[in-house]
């Protein structure tokens, strides 16, 4: 159990299947957080919504002696559970009254298909020491616990990497934790930096604790359930969420949007279109008696992280995952700053992105966050390693042609006559120079770009192009078709 697959890959995103001993998950997949003590929202209310997989807190069904056999049974749910250990109330109340040891050997005793030993969370702590202590007693009881399961193999266990918002401590939990046989690895407890909405410094730690763990590792964000911040990061490697946020928010009369919460109370009109939504305006369910609206609010909620982990797989699916990631970054200043740090690790994001997947389709570049494209870092990175051919190079201005260049009359007619004497480019917006030989090819030919592109754009492509032509040491340059073009500025460029 806990072998996991890969199906599908952009950026550093990935589709993939965890198996597990009642199913095969397929991820990036969200467990909804559910209390089997409270009616609010119930296991058949998530397998009405086709949730193959939940997650339930086993020191609360500990202390409630809720389990007589093992979950599947006393849960009525022949899928995938996932038990968490406790760790989560240690965040909120200090300590509990139970051990580590104690609490793996009643997880083995009900048998869910995922399991977490109790981890110590660092959650906000702000002094060092502390958080460090935090870190290395969480590797302590993850290798107490191996001790404790020795050959056990039915169950998938779980190491969380502790750490908060020290990145190095989130590095030498991650490698810690990596070199383990824990085959399943998880960032622990972003939870109150999430309140906080600092989702910059949630990508900072994610992307700490995915470059140093193997690539073959699925990892899972506690906590992690907000719609705003799920496709970021799948895109830097995460494969699975919980979150208890649908059911919290409910109860204080809050709805989840794929981009934003509202008070219920401030909506005129629902913008969704799921049951709940359809069914009744907002000022019916303010109306309504408590429990019932509590319900409904949450089924709603979790309708909507439903379709973000969907949008968001489809995206990967058709390589449009940066675009996807584009759009959502106008939906809230922090999703923003989240999507501007992520463009911070660019290189790792290209470093995973498949180069050639299937059906090619064209890319759509927008402004200057465009140039953080896997695709663009490539380009340069050829541009780099290319060797010139004669002397003289001719470079012409490509955003008023028809694409392919390479069919276009005034290209021709140039490389017909000045083949023989010179290097000859196209100037693009983004791409800066292209050989003109070679500009059939994907992805030099397959995109949209706006006819209207910000000065960023411009002066970005043209300091590139500038660059190029010096690292070169062209004799001499000229330029063709460039009076009109967007990028007509490049003609003051001397070699
Ligand atoms: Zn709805």
């Amino acid at each position: 159990m806990g072998d996991f697959e890969l199906k599908d890959e952009d950026l550093a995103g990935r589709i993939g299947i965890l198996e597990t001993k009642h199913s095969k998950l397929e991820t990036p997949v969200f467990f909804p957080v559910v209390n089997p003590l409270k009616s609010e929202i119930t296991i058949d209310d998530i397998k009405q919504l086709k949730f193959k997989q939940f997650i339930t807190n086993s020191y609360i069904l500990y202390k409630n002696n809720v389990i007589q056999n093992n979950v599947h049974d006393d849960l009525h749910f022949d899928s995938t559970i996932m038990t968490d250990s406790g760790a989560y109330q240690i965040l909120q109340y200090g300590n509990i009254n139970i051990n580590n040891s104690e609490i793996v050997n009643y997880q083995i005793k009900i048998k869910p298909d995922i399991a977490v030993f109790l981890d110590i969370p660092t959650g906000n702590i702000d002094n060092f020491e502390d958080a460090k202590k935090t870190v290395e007693d969480t590797i302590y009881r993850g290798k107490e616990t191996l001790e404790i399961i020795k050959d056990e193999q039915e169950i998938v266990w779980v190491h969380p990497i502790q750490g908060g918002k020290f990145l190095d401590l989130l590095s030498y939990s991650a490698k810690a934790a990596n070199n383990t046989s824990y085959k399943f690895l998880a960032l622990g407890s972003p939870t109150v930096i999430m309140k906080e909405y600092d989702y910059a410094t949630l990508i900072d730690m994610i992307f700490t604790v995915r470059s140093n763990i193997s690539r073959g590792k699925p990892l899972h964000l506690f906590g992690g359930g907000l719609p705003q911040i799920i496709p970021f990061a799948v895109a830097l490697g995460v494969d699975s969420f919980d979150s208890a946020s649908y059911i919290i928010y409910a109860r204080d009369n809050r709805y989840i949007t794929r981009t934003r919460t509202y008070k219920l109370d401030e909506l005129d009109y629902f913008p969704c279109s799921c049951p709940v939504c359809s069914k009744y305006s907002p000022k019916e369910l303010m109306e309504m008696d408590k429990d019932s609206r509590i319900r409904l609010l949450a089924l709603h909620n979790l309708y909507k992280i439903l379709e973000e982990i969907n949008d968001t797989k489809l995206a990967i699916k058709e390589n449009r995952l940066f675009e996807y990631l584009q759009e959502k970054s106008y939906s809230h200043p922090a999703v923003y700053s989240a999507f501007r740090r992520l463009l911070k690790y660019a290189e790792y994001l290209e470093k995973y992105d498949p180069r050639v997947k299937g059906e090619i389709k064209g890319i759509f570049y927008f402004d200057e966050t465009s140039f953080s494209r896997p695709e663009i870092l490539r380009h340069y990175r050829f541009l780099d390693s290319l060797q010139k051919h004669n002397r003289n190079a001719v470079i012409i201005c490509g955003d008023n042609l028809t694409v392919p260049v390479i069919n276009d009359s005034k290209v021709r007619r140039i490389l017909l006559k000045r083949y023989s004497d010179s290097d000859i480019y196209v100037a693009l917006p983004f791409y800066g120079l292209i050989p003109a030989m070679i500009s059939e090819s994907y992805p030099l030919a397959q995109f949209e770009m706006p006819t209207e592109l910000s000065t960023e754009v411009i002066s970005k492509t043209i300091t590139q192009i500038s660059n190029f032509i010096k690292s070169k040491k062209y004799d001499n340059i000229e330029f063709a078709n460039c009076e009109k073009s967007i990028l007509s500025h490049i003609m003051s460029i001397k070699p």
